[in-house]
């Protein structure tokens, strides 16, 4: 099973989508307990915190938060899992240009009000 992921970087700040995928199986697909996320990932080398590219997990529910530990295999068919970003894209410009243009909406609107 192949990701791939789209890495977006607004101002320094990376973010990730994901390319449409086919998962390996129905079981895989279906499991309530794996998600696709980075957040809180923990491996053996650690917690990446959101740091990480996101991955396959099976997250762990403790009384304070929920662990995600990632996964390289399907745990039923035990297909590997690839997770690769395979395209980069700096988005700051077009994110700065919505930025103007919805303060620019909102200054008009305020003198339409005004009038
Ligand atoms: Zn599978």
């Amino acid at each position: 099973m192949k990701i791939d992921l789209v890495e977006l970087k607004i101002n320094g700040e990376k973010s990730y989508k994901y390319k449409p995928f086919k998962y390996c199986c129905t079981k895989m697909r279906d499991n309530p307990y794996i998600d696709f996320t980075n957040e809180n990932v923990s491996s053996e080398n650690g917690n990446f915190g959101g740091s990480h590219i996101p991955q396959f997990c099976v997250w762990e529910d403790t009384f304070e938060r929920v662990d995600n530990f990632f996964i390289n295999f399907c745990p039923f068919c035990g297909e590997k899992i690839e997770v690769s970003v395979v395209e980069e894209k700096d988005i700051s410009d077009t994110y700065k240009k919505l930025e103007e243009k919805r303060i620019f909406l909102r200054k008009k609107s305020g003198i339409l009000i005004g009038k």
